[in-house]
């Protein structure tokens, strides 16, 4: 993990530092913004500064005190780190009562004790509840940073018992320059931070993805199955390998660029700009209020695939393309009619 703020955290991180020097850090902070902004990276920073025993002149933690050994072995006792047991699963009230529990002890080595809870909207409302009372009643030495990408999910009354920093999506050339000194292949610098929205650690993290790897090579067999040089049963084996929600997440973006490109005629703000030329080509080719109903009708699909309800993948994916091509000769059929 990183340990230093990020190139678009120095607004952030000002606001931080001028609370720390003048001795008013608040007992608990939210750190809101999407994904994939170093909100986690930010709240590490800040507890092994919080944890230091003698930060330096710019306000960061001295890396040599025995709190900052222990830090960045991992085993500093005053520190915590709470997420879901499970990816993507909640933190459950048992979790937040340990934490609950934990607050009332006094720190071991340093002076405070620092609690991060990521991502704090996984908590439901009976965890969220249960957190509630010590963020009323804050224990002189203990910090909780509760990190967000989705604070609507919080109850206000959590949120606004917080100090609350938020991150924003850097300017693309704060972005781009970061991402270029992290991966090898420039060229890829924009298209990724396209598919990031603009998130920069969200686009290293898709660099470094089998998804990235792939989606050149869905994209040219969708073009060479509208071209009639592989068969229909070929496609559906070939992106039967993979995960089909992974498939659809890209395949859906094609056709969002598509209906962008049907509807406006402009490329400026499509997300695959390593595909425009095709994608161009293939937009003449589609009546737009057919192709919007379909690209509503896929993001159906798509949701259905990932709710819980048990769907047959290749079904799925086998009406989408048949619709697909349906749609291909509805235009050509205009144009002939
Ligand atoms: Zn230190």
């Amino acid at each position: 993990m990183m340990q230093t703020i990020l190139p678009w955290q120095i607004k952030q991180w000002e606001v931080f530092k001028a609370s720390l020097l003048n001795n008013k850090i608040a007992h608990a902070y939210l750190l809101v913004g999407l994904s994939g902004l170093g909100k986690l990276n930010f709240a590490t920073v800040l507890s092994q500064i919080l944890l230091c025993e003698k930060i330096n002149n710019q306000g960061f933690a001295c890396l040599n005190c025995q709190s900052c050994k222990l830090f960045q072995a991992k085993t500093h006792p005053d520190y915590q780190l709470i997420t879901p047991l499970e990816e993507g699963k909640i933190i459950k009230i048992s979790q937040v009562r340990e934490l609950i529990e934990s607050v009332t002890k006094t720190p071991q080595v340093s002076k405070y004790k620092v609690i991060v809870l990521s991502p704090a909207d996984a908590m439901n409302k009976a965890a969220a509840n249960a957190l509630l009372k010590t963020l009323e009643e804050p224990a002189g030495n203990t910090i909780i940073i509760l990190i967000s990408n989705q604070p609507h999910n919080l109850p206000a009354t959590v949120q606004s018992r917080c100090s609350k920093i938020k991150f924003n999506v850097p300017a693309e050339a704060i972005a781009s320059h970061w991402l270029i000194e992290q991966i090898e292949d420039k060229k890829e610098v924009k298209v990724l931070l396209k598919l990031a929205f603009g998130s920069p650690l969200k686009a290293l993290a898709i660099k470094e993805s089998v998804e990235f790897e792939y989606r050149r090579q869905w994209f040219t067999e969708w073009l060479a199955w509208q071209e009639g040089r592989i068969a229909f049963h070929e496609i559906v084996a070939k992106w039967q390998e993979f995960p089909l929600e992974m498939v659809l997440n890209h395949w859906l973006t094609w056709l969002t660029d598509l209906l962008q490109l049907a509807l406006t005629g402009s490329n400026n703000f499509i997300i695959n700009i390593d595909f425009t030329d095709s994608l161009c080509k293939l937009s003449e080719r589609l009546n737009p209020y057919l192709l919007s109903k379909y690209v509503n009708y896929s993001q159906e699909k798509r949701n259905l695939l990932l709710s819980q309800v048990s769907v047959n993948s290749q079904l799925l994916l086998e009406d989408l393309l048949i619709k697909w091509q349906a749609l291909l000769e509805a235009k050509e059929n205009t144009h002939v009619g």
